[in-house]
C-alpha cells in the first residue's frame, strides 16, 4: 500500500478528505483507500500491483465489467469525430429511442450528466406540472446530493452520519417529508396535508444496503399518487438496466409516471437521464416552462459508450446469464453463513447482491442501522486483504458484472469461508 498511501497523504493536500465522493476515503472502515491504477473486465489493480477482484463496479455502472473492448472499440470510433459539439448529434436520438423501447413507461426522455441531476430535474419538473410544492422520500432512500435529498438520505450521507446534511436551507427542508420505508400509515400520514407534488422512491433500495420495496407497497403508491394528482418518481438510477433490463418497475409491474437514470445507462460515462409520460415530460424546456439544460448533456462519447451497453445487455440470455451468477454466489454464500451458523445472509436480483449482517429479513433503515458495524469492519477488512473489493460501508449494495468468472466468485467464497472458520 506503499504508492497508494504516499498518493492519499497528496490528495489530502488539494482535495477535501484526499477524494472526489465521500465513501471512496475509507475512513468508514478505519483504513484509507487504493489508488488504482488500472482497472479490466472484473478486476482493479493498484498502484502497488495488488489485484483486486471488485464487487462494486464503479457503484453499478460498470455492469460489462471494466475496459469492455467494445466499450473501447466504440469510444475509439467517436473520438475521432469529436469530443463534444453542444448541438446535437445521430447517438441521442438513437439511445432515448432504445430507451423508451425497454422502458415502457418512458414515451420521451432527457439526457442528463449525472444521477443527481437526473433527480433534481425530475422533482423540478413534478413540481412544475402539478403546481405543488413539497415531496415525500423514504429514509435510507439516496437520490444523490441536490438539496431537497439530503434529508434522511442513504448512502454516504448514512455512512458518514450527515443524512441530513449542513447548508441545506429550512425552507428546503420543509418541502421534503422523508419517511419509512415499506410503510403504508407513514405514507396516509404524510399526504393528509397535500400539496404532495411527487414521492420518489428507489423500488429497490441500493444505498441503504440491498432491500426490496413490498410489492404492495408499491402498489399503493402507485394507486395513491394517481388518486391524488401526485407524481410517482421511481429512482433507477442504480436498479435501471440492474435489476432486470427494465428495471425495478418490471420486476413488479408497476408503472411509474417518471424515472430517473443513471450509473449503466452510460456505459462508464456520466451519464444520467430521467424520462416517462408524453404529457408531462412536455413541459421541459423548450416545449414547456420547466428550465432544464446542460452543456454536456447527450455528449458524443457517452451517448455511444451508453447505447454500446444497451445493446450488448439486450443480447438474448444476457440478463438471465448474469442473475444465475449473482444467484450462484448469494447461495454459495447463504451455505457459509449456515454451516459456520453466522447470523449473517445475503440476497440478490438480477447483477446486484446485499450481504447482511443479520439472518433476518430487512424491511427499511432501522433494520440496517442495527447491524453490528466492528463485524462488518472485520469482514470487510478481511476480504479486501485477501484481494476481494466489496464496498466500504455497510449501506451499500454489491455488483457483479458479466466478466465475473465462476472462479472469481470461488474464490471469494473460499475467502469468506476462511474469514467464517475464525469467527
Ligand atoms: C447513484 C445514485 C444517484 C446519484 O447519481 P450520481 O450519478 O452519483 O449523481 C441517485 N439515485 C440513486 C438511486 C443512486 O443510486
Amino acid at each position: 500500500m506503499k504508492n497508494s498511501k504516499k498518493l492519499f497523504l497528496q490528495a489530502n493536500k488539494y482535495i477535501p478528505g484526499g477524494v472526489n465522493s465521500p465513501v471512496r476515503a475509507f475512513s468508514s472502515v478505519n483504513s484509507s483507500p487504493f489508488f488504482v491504477k488500472r482497472a479490466k473486465g472484473q478486476y482493479l489493480f493498484d498502484e502497488d500491483g495488488n489485484k483486486y477482484i471488485d464487487f462494486i463496479g464503479s457503484w453499478g455502472a460498470q455492469i460489462l465489467g471494466h475496459s469492455d473492448d467494445r466499450i473501447l472499440k466504440v469510444l475509439n470510433k467517436t473520438m475521432k469525430d469529436g469530443i463534444t459539439y453542444g448541438a446535437p448529434c445521430q447517438n441521442e436520438v438513437l439511445i432515448a429511442k432504445k430507451v423508451c423501447q425497454i422502458y415502457k413507461s418512458i414515451e420521451k426522455i432527457r439526457m442528463v450528466n449525472s444521477g443527481t441531476e437526473a433527480t433534481m430535474s425530475a422533482i423540478r419538473l413534478a413540481r412544475g406540472y402539478t403546481g405543488k410544492d413539497k415531496i415525500i422520500k423514504f429514509n435510507g432512500c439516496y437520490h444523490g446530493h441536490g438539496d431537497s435529498f439530503l434529508i434522511k438520505a442513504g448512502s454516504g450521507a448514512s455512512t458518514f452520519g450527515t443524512p441530513d446534511s449542513l447548508g441545506v436551507t429550512k425552507a428546503n427542508a420543509r418541502n421534503t417529508i422523508s419517511i419509512e420505508y415499506n410503510n403504508i400509515d407513514a405514507v396516509n400520514n404524510a399526504i393528509k396535508g397535500g400539496d404532495i407534488a411527487s414521492i420518489i422512491i428507489e423500488p429497490i433500495a441500493g444505498n441503504m444496503n440491498f432491500i426490496r420495496a413490498r410489492k404492495s407497497f408499491l402498489q399503493y403508491l402507485r394507486k395513491v399518487c394517481t388518486k391524488n394528482n401526485i407524481v410517482l418518481i421511481f429512482d433507477e438510477v442504480m436498479t435501471g438496466f440492474r435489476v432486470s433490463k427494465a428495471g425495478a418497475q418490471h420486476i413488479y409491474n408497476v408503472i411509474p409516471d417518471l424515472t430517473t437514470l443513471g450509473k449503466v445507462l452510460g456505459g462508464g460515462l456520466p451519464v444520467g437521464a430521467f424520462g416517462g409520460k408524453r404529457e408531462i415530460m412536455n413541459h421541459i424546456a423548450p416545449l414547456g416552462s420547466v428550465y432544464q439544460a446542460g452543456t454536456l448533456s447527450g455528449n458524443p462519447l457517452a451517448m455511444a459508450a451508453g447505447l454500446k451497453t444497451l445493446e450488448i445487455i439486450s443480447e438474448k440470455n444476457y440478463f438471465r446469464d448474469l442473475s444465475k451468477k449473482t444467484q450462484y454466489f448469494v447461495s454459495r454464500f447463504n451455505d457459509i453463513c449456515s454451516k459456520y451458523k453466522l447470523d449473517m445472509s445475503a440476497d440478490s436480483e438480477g447483477g446486484m447482491f446485499g450481504i447482511y449482517l443479520t439472518k433476518s429479513k430487512l424491511e427499511n433503515l432501522k433494520d440496517i442501522d442495527k447491524s453490528p458495524k466492528h463485524i462488518f469492519l472485520d469482514f470487510f477488512n478481511y476480504m479486501l486483504d485477501h484481494g476481494v473489493f466489496f464496498a466500504p460501508s455497510m449501506y451499500e449494495a454489491g455488483f457483479i458484472s458479466s466478466s465475473h468468472l465462476k472462479k472469481d466468485l470461488d474464490y471469494t467464497i473460499k475467502i469468506f469461508e476462511n474469514w467464517a472458520k475464525q469467527k
